[in-house]
C-alpha cells in the first residue's frame, strides 16, 4: 500500500471512521458485503464509483431491501419519496468527492439527498472511493470539486452550468475563489458543502479505499 493511502486510513480511524483498504476494484464487493447484513434496507447516493465497482448490482440481487432511486418510470414525487425514505435506511452507500490525508470527507451536493443521510439518519454509512479521491487538505478538496468532480458530474447529468461547458467552475475565473462561490444556474450542483471530521458515533461511517482509481 502506498504511504499516503496508509496515512489517510490512519487519519480516518483517528476521526472515528472505520477505514478499510482493498487493492483492486474487484475486491470492493466482498468488502461492502461485510457491512451489509442480509435483509437490511439500503439506499444510495448518486455515484459513478458505486456503478463502476458493481455495488449497485449487488444491492439489486434480492438479499436487501433497496430503496431504489433508479427504479424505472419514477415520477419526481416518487423519487423524492425515495430520498426521504433513504434517511431511515439501515445502510446508506455513497462515494465521496474528496478524502483528505487528515481523515476528512468533503462532499458538495446540489439536491443534498446524498449529504443529508451522510450526516444524520441511517445507522450505518459506507463510503467507497478510489485512491484518486485522496487529497492533501480541504483547500485541495475544494479545488478538486471545482475542477474535476463538479464539471464531470454536471456534464453527466446534463446540467446547464458553466462548468459542464468549460470544464471548471466559473468561480475560478475570479481572483479569490471562495469555497462556496459559483454560478447562478438553476441547475447548480454545488449548494451544500459538507466536511465530515471527527465523528461522535464511532464507526457509524465506514470508508473503503481502493488502490485503483474510481469515479470522479
Ligand atoms: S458552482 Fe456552478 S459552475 Fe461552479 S462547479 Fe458548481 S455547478 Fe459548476
Amino acid at each position: 500500500m502506498e504511504k499516503y493511502i496508509e496515512q489517510t486510513l490512519k487519519a480516518l480511524e483517528k476521526n472515528n471512521m472505520q477505514a478499510v483498504y482493498v487493492e483492486k476494484k474487484s475486491d470492493i464487493i466482498d468488502a461492502v458485503k461485510e457491512f451489509l447484513p442480509k435483509g437490511s434496507s439500503v439506499a444510495v447516493g448518486g455515484s459513478v464509483t458505486l456503478d463502476e465497482s458493481g455495488v449497485i448490482d449487488l444491492i439489486r440481487n434480492g438479499d436487501y431491501v433497496f430503496y431504489d432511486r433508479y427504479a424505472p418510470n419514477l415520477t419526481a414525487e416518487q423519487t423524492n419519496e425515495v430520498f426521504v425514505k433513504s434517511l431511515s435506511a439501515d445502510v446508506f452507500l455513497m462515494s465521496s468527492n474528496a478524502i483528505t490525508k487528515n481523515g476528512e470527507l468533503y462532499n458538495v451536493d446540489g439536491r443534498s439527498n446524498r449529504v443529508a443521510p451522510l450526516v444524520f439518519g441511517p445507522k450505518s454509512v459506507v463510503v467507497v472511493a478510489g485512491k484518486n479521491k485522496i487529497v492533501e487538505n480541504i483547500a485541495e478538496a475544494v479545488l478538486r470539486v471545482k475542477t474535476i468532480a463538479a464539471p464531470l458530474n454536471a456534464k453527466r447529468l446534463n446540467c446547464n452550468t458553466y462548468c459542464a461547458k468549460v470544464g471548471k467552475c466559473v468561480s475560478l475565473s475570479t481572483d479569490n475563489p471562495e469555497m462556496s462561490a459559483g454560478c447562478g444556474s438553476d441547475a447548480r450542483i454545488c449548494c451544500n458543502y459538507v466536511v465530515s471530521a471527527m465523528q461522535r458515533t464511532k464507526n457509524r461511517i465506514k470508508v473503503i479505499i481502493c488502490g485503483e482509481d474510481l469515479g470522479y
